[in-house]
């Protein structure tokens, strides 16, 4: 087993993972009681914590996260074991790609109307939008639930890009994240762009794309704009300390 990072890290991991669940059910990010979010806990990132199967978005509190190790074969016959598919999709994940730090997947409702689209591709026709403007991976290829066989399809198309979007076609969305604070603030843009995105295209007007020039300086002025994610989900944790601080539990 890789080297875990120290006890007050973990906690932390623990803290922050909580919070972006509790906030992805209030944004209505969440579906049922599927849908899964993770963080690697290690240096090599094979050491992950994950939510527990089936349970509410809302209900979660960071000790009830389950801590997987990507490369134990056993992992769906131990007591507690995660739902099949969050160990199919983010064991494959956390097992090929240590850049992924935190792994958010949901199937947040205008994400996956634009990846139900014959196109998907988001265009950058708002500020928001072209952030992602060259930055998302289209999978056009859907073969099923994440299974074992489609979890490592997925991570195979993260394993070889530097892209931290990955766009599900017919299924939802993949993002990833430097820290939890950086994917939750980027799944919340990608959502709010597709919602745009959508919302525009059902006036059926002409869209006014922005010209490639200005979508990529945009897109880099927000590579150099990261405070702001740590700035978002900080202020996030303020008020679930307020209104829901059994979460940090
Ligand atoms: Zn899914």
């Amino acid at each position: 087993m890789a080297e875990i990072l120290n006890t007050a890290s973990i906690q932390s991991f623990r803290t922050d993972l909580a919070a972006a669940f509790r906030w992805a059910a209030r944004l209505n990010y969440h579906e049922a009681v599927a849908n899964h979010f993770s963080v690697a806990v290690n240096q090599d990132g094979s050491q992950f914590l994950i939510n527990p199967n089936q349970r509410h978005f809302a209900l979660i509190k960071a000790s009830d996260l389950l801590l997987l190790d990507a490369n134990d074969a056993d992992t769906l016959h131990q007591p507690n074991a995660p739902d099949p598919t969050a160990w199919g999709l983010h064991g494959a994940i956390h097992r090929h790609c240590p850049r992924a730090r935190c792994v958010l997947h949901t199937h947040s409702t205008f994400s996956t109307v634009l990846a139900c689209l014959k196109d998907p591709r988001l265009p950058p026709i708002d500020q928001n939008a072209a952030q992602f403007y060259n930055r998302v991976v289209y999978d056009n290829a859907f073969d099923g639930m994440a299974f074992i066989d489609e979890g490592e399809r997925y991570a195979a198309l993260l394993k070889d890009s530097d892209k931290n979007v990955l766009l599900m076609g017919n299924h939802g969305l993949v993002i990833l994240g430097e820290t939890v604070a950086d994917a939750f603030n980027r799944l919340f843009y990608f959502e709010r762009s597709a919602e745009t995105y959508i919302r525009a295209l059902q006036t059926g007007m002409e869209l006014n794309l922005l010209s490639d020039e200005v979508a990529e300086k945009t897109a880099v002025q927000w590579q150099d704009y990261q405070q702001s994610a740590e700035a978002h989900f900080a202020q996030l944790k303020v008020i679930l300390e307020q209104q829901e601080p059994d979460y940090r539990l």
